[in-house]
């Protein structure tokens, strides 16, 4: 039955930050950036899921090499808007990075520790080149100095949601990025 409060599963936002139009036309400039960057070079992307499907998706689209895509999984955050401890790396890669010039994506970089790990651990694999490439930069968060190379938004320091990114691990599907109510900040 359906709630008389309205949808449920929005309760939680307080705002949309960045729309669905505004994330497709970023899209679409970062992939001309990285198709001038890759243009000549074998190209290598993996995504850090599950916050990047969606992200991952749809810039991939917007590229003309014929590149290959692998996954893997980090975690930090286990519940809540709080990151805990180290990232760990829970799901390897299956293809081998060697000789390959990857590009890394995420949905965003906060502390940085995240991004900083991945890409050392790709790099003493045998990458020919690693670089990164983000949704979103939370620059005021960052713990660790680390930069991504292709930036789709700067945010400031709100959690967000929406278009790959989850509150326990709901709201990944939402077409554009919302800001949380700050009365779930906490976690
Ligand atoms: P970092 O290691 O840079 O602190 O964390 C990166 C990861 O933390 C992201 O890939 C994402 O999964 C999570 N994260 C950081 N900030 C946010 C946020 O505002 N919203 C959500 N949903 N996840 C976040
Ligand atoms: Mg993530």
């Amino acid at each position: 039955m359906p709630s008389p409060h309205g949808p449920p599963e929005l309760k939680h936002l307080d705002h949309v930050l960045v729309t669905a139009l505004a994330i497709k036309r970023r899209i679409a400039g970062l992939g001309d950036q990285l198709n001038a960057e890759y243009a000549s070079k074998d190209m290598m992307v993996v995504a850090i899921v599950n916050g990047a499907l969606i992200f991952t998706a749809d810039l991939l689209r917007s590229l003309r090499s014929p590149l290959r895509l692998d996954c893997l999984r980090a975690s930090s955050y286990h519940a809540g808007t709080k990151a805990t401890g180290e990232p760990r790396i829970v799901d390897q890669m299956k293809l081998d990075v060697r000789g390959q010039h990857v590009l890394l994506v995420d949905d965003i970089l906060d502390t940085g520790k995240t991004l900083a790990a991945v890409a050392c651990l790709i790099k003493t694999k045998g990458a020919a080149s690693v670089k990164t490439c983000v949704l979103l930069d939370k620059k005021a968060r960052r713990m660790v100095p680390f930069e991504a190379d292709y930036v789709g938004f700067e945010i400031p320091n709100e959690f967000v949601v929406g278009y790959g990114l989850d509150f326990n691990e709901r709201y990944r599907n939402l077409p554009c990025i919302g800001v949380l109510k700050p009365k779930y900040y906490a976690g």
